[in-house]
């Protein structure tokens, strides 16, 4: 393993080497079964047990109420786009049968922070094109807020949002992976209090008087610091990929009332769901009502058992965000000199996890990217869509490495000037 490099990159990206020895041996021996965790049933003893740990693993560290269940399924973040839809338009169906007929509407409200929460709204509107009085509102545009009017740059200041009276969901994506645009953790824990912090979510303007239907993407973001008002949700949910496992796995953290017969609510007029989008058919099967993704959950348990012996995602938190700190200082020194141009400000929401940043003048991203390649750093180029550098900074990157690129980061404005 000593020729492995430092991964810097946003998703599948790096996991603790401890763990992934341990994975190796698991693969030969799982639990002491005699067989491999890539050849078990997925209803066997060892396995089942294993499921249970891992489930409670989060519980604990997340503090997830008894309100919520903790589910386990497949189809990433892009599964859940349609999943959310189609769970909690199914809820709102049976709550409010008649919306949506005779000229009332059933609306759903999404935050626009980024490329993944516009991927988001281009589903709801795919999958509601042809229901009658359904509207996929943007409660939000980050972009209205950028320099140039089309950018994602940061959070809307809370003047920016305008939610509907009784949507069917509220959504928004915590960490936008690909533009580098991340919520702040609220400061605030009732709504009788405002949030003040301008990129904290608001929610004291969300409607009252019901069981917030507010749905969070948390992909890229899982298990690097608590959730606060975690109970607020309706649901959370993540793809393993980022900081805890390989890809494959989603978790979902549900409110037990969207937990909804998806069947009755067809009757009314609501999207017929397919059973493995169905979180009511995930949550009788005790997240195994057809065969789980085996040797994802198991590299995510032992990621999280680590994390736990660890300090938890607390410990993470501290780490995390003297990471991204040194990280965003090393951005500012080099905008200063005229080398480094930051894409996200980090008092704007820059993201803890995914800080992305340009390198100005010609070749000079080449260059930067080359020289990084050299000191044995990987997955630094920003995606496709947005160009520049992205560095991601998840759990398994540790401070050591971190140090490592931003030294390098040094190094490389004095060669620059
Ligand atoms: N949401 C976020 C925030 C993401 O980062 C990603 C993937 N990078 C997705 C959704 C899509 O997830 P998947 O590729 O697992 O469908």
């Amino acid at each position: 393993a000593s020729e492995r490099v430092t991964n810097f990159s946003a998703g599948p990206s790096a996991l603790p080497p401890s763990v992934l020895e341990e994975a190796t041996a698991g693969l030969l021996n799982f639990a002491g079964s005699g067989i491999g965790i890539a050849e078990i049933s997925h209803r066997s003893k060892e396995f089942l047990a294993f499921l249970e740990e891992t489930e409670k693993e989060i519980r604990e560290q997340l503090d997830v109420p008894s309100t919520h269940k903790i589910l386990f399924t497949q189809g990433g973040g892009t599964g859940q786009f349609s999943a959310v839809v189609m769970n909690m338009l199914a809820r709102h169906a049976l709550l409010y049968p008649n919306l949506g007929v005779a000229g009332s509407e059933r609306t759903l409200d999404y935050v626009l922070t980024g490329s993944w929460s516009a991927a988001a709204v281009k589903e709801a509107n795919r999958l509601t094109a042809n229901l009658p009085g359904v509207r996929v509102n943007v409660a939000a545009d980050a972009r209205a807020y950028s320099k140039d009017g089309t950018s994602y740059e940061g959070i809307p200041p809370h003047e920016a949002y305008t939610f509907t009276n009784n949507p069917a969901l509220i959504y928004y994506c915590e960490n936008e992976t690909v533009n580098g645009v991340q919520f702040s953790k609220p400061t605030t824990t009732s709504d009788d209090q405002p949030e003040t912090d301008q990129t904290a979510f608001p929610f004291h303007l969300l409607p009252k008087g019901q069981l917030l239907p507010l749905v969070a993407d948390f992909s890229s973001s899982f298990m690097s610091r608590p959730i606060p008002r975690l109970a607020d949700h309706a649901i959370i949910y993540a793809g393993a990929q980022k900081n805890i496992g390989p890809a494959g796995l989603t978790i979902l953290i549900v409110r037990q009332d969207c937990i909804v017969d998806v069947d009755a609510a067809a009757k009314l007029g609501a999207l017929p769901v397919p059973a493995v989008l169905s979180y009511k058919y995930i949550a009788d099967g005790k997240s195994v009502p057809n065969t789980p993704p085996v040797f994802s959950v198991y590299v995510a348990g032992l990621v999280l058992k680590r994390m736990r012996s660890l300090g938890g995602p607390e410990k993470f938190e501290e780490v995390n965000e003297r990471k991204k700190k040194s990280v965003y200082e090393a951005v500012g020194e080099g905008e200063k000199r005229g080398v480094f141009r930051g894409k996200v400000d980090e008092k704007r929401g820059g993201s803890w996890m995914n800080v992305v940043f340009e390198v100005v003048g010609d070749g000079a991203e080449g260059r930067f990217l080359k020289g990084a390649e050299e000191r044995g750093m990987k997955g630094l180029k920003g995606h496709r869509s947005v160009g520049g550098i992205r560095a991601s900074l998840y759990n398994a990157v540790t401070e050591e490495e971190t140090g490592k690129l931003v030294q390098y980061m040094r190094e490389f404005i004095e060669s620059e000037t």
